[in-house]
């Protein structure tokens, strides 16, 4: 089915935002009837919601079982960690940015053993360095890897740490918060105890849960585990499939649009057409920033579908601050950015919309950098260091 472009919204800006984004008006809409949380329609929208995100495992899935979880995407990892790392357990954390530094705070918190590779801000761990690591320490059980890290945008090598973890006899545990749905994540071709995503990134809900695939025998093993009784994805587990029921309130009303966002996401052609589209917005929108004299943090070969850090430009007539101003008035959130070295700004690609409003986009950042009188978008010698030191080490 081709992709349904929605008139123009009055108003209301697009987030080029790695969620929440822009949703449909069918997902809207669906959040404007209210269900009861006991009832039996609301207990089919369960069982439905959670059979259609097990589908998007494909072949193999029939392993696995979907545990939706109230809160943000956050509050699921942290429920993933706490019931799927055993208490004597060791995970060794993948960081590459703020998501992976969260994951190994969480383990600290929860008082689990925990070791960090951390990569800094944004170059990706390799399978080798897993092999190693987990070669010199035995102790480790769990390897956490951080799917795209959205922080710098990069999408790390899931395959290659997946490989690695599996050649190890150990377990992975994956966050693919901002890729589920858009990148696939599949049992037939990788080993993997869980994933973890939100409903507010490729699925293209709105906010206010996430969920949990994990391996039937695996969450079956993890009865009593939980450091915390809220937080605890094996009792969540245990009340759907007694009374079909999720414990304590449900967000009613985002899973109804979820829900909705669902069959649009299958209508699109599932997870292979949202990834192209999602392809499709990022290259269109590369292009042209790189034509207006932009720059990418990312070779091409780590570029996310998802979202991409851009280095601001030297010119001292921009400002990121005015910049936004000007994109916002034009109708587009722009995201901040998060490296620590230089400056930066991220444009998210994910969301309800296509290359028609890629192309209002580059349109806008032209028309806001003549108006600030930015005469060239090149980044500073300072960014180009920062990348070629990118380049180096991803090649080695
Ligand atoms: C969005 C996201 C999360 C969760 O963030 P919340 O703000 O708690 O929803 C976790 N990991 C990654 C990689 C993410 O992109």
């Amino acid at each position: 089915m081709p992709f349904p472009i929605e008139p123009p919204r009055m108003g209301e800006p697009w987030l080029l935002t790695p969620g929440p984004l822009s949703t449909s008006y069918a997902v809207k809409a669906a959040m404007l009837t209210d269900w009861g949380s006991w009832d039996a329609d609301f207990r089919d929208m369960t069982a439905q919601m959670r059979a259609m995100l097990v589908d998007l495992l494909g072949p193999g899935g029939e392993a696995y079982t979907c545990v939706p979880m109230q809160g943000s995407g956050s509050y699921c990892v942290e429920a993933m960690l706490g019931t799927l790392v055993p208490r004597d357990g060791h995970a060794l954390v993948l960081a590459n940015g703020a998501y992976g530094q969260r994951a190994a705070r969480q383990m600290a918190q929860m008082g689990r053993a925990c070791t960090v590779l951390d990569k800094g801000d944004y170059l990706p761990p390799r399978g080798a360095e897993v092999t190693a690591l987990l070669a010199a320490d035995p102790t480790i059980t769990h390897v956490v890897a951080i799917h795209c890290e959205t922080s710098s945008g990069i999408l790390n090598p899931l395959a290659e740490i997946a490989k690695a973890t599996e050649r190890a006899g150990r377990r992975l545990l994956i966050d693919s918060m901002s890729a589920f749905g858009a990148v696939p994540v599949m049992p037939s071709e990788i080993a993997f105890d869980a994933v973890v995503s939100s409903a507010n990134k490729c699925i293209e809900g709105v906010p206010g849960f996430g969920f949990v695939l994990a391996g039937r025998e695996v969450l079956a093993a993890a009865q009593g585990r939980a450091h915390s009784v809220s937080l605890d994805v094996h009792a969540q587990w245990a009340e759907l499939e007694r009374s079909g029921q999720w414990r304590y309130t449900p967000p009613t009303h985002a899973v109804a649009a979820f829900l909705q966002a669902l069959h649009e996401h299958a209508d699109e052609g599932g997870v292979a057409a949202r990834g192209a589209r999602y392809a499709a917005n990022r290259n269109r929108l590369v292009g042209g920033m790189r034509q207006q004299g932009f720059e990418t943090l990312l070779a091409d070969e780590w570029l996310s579908p998802v979202i991409t850090t851009f280095f601001c430009p030297a010119d001292p007539a921009f400002a990121f601050a005015d910049f936004y101003d000007r994109m916002k008035a034009r109708g587009f959130i722009l995201y901040p950015g998060k490296l620590t070295v230089v400056d930066s700004f991220r444009v998210g690609t994910i969301g309800r919309f296509d290359t028609t409003v890629i192309d209002q986009v580059l349109t806008a950042t032209a028309q806001s950098l003549h108006d600030m009188g930015v005469a060239s978008a090149a980044p500073p010698a300072a960014a180009l260091a920062e990348r070629a030191k990118f380049l180096s080490e991803v090649s080695t």
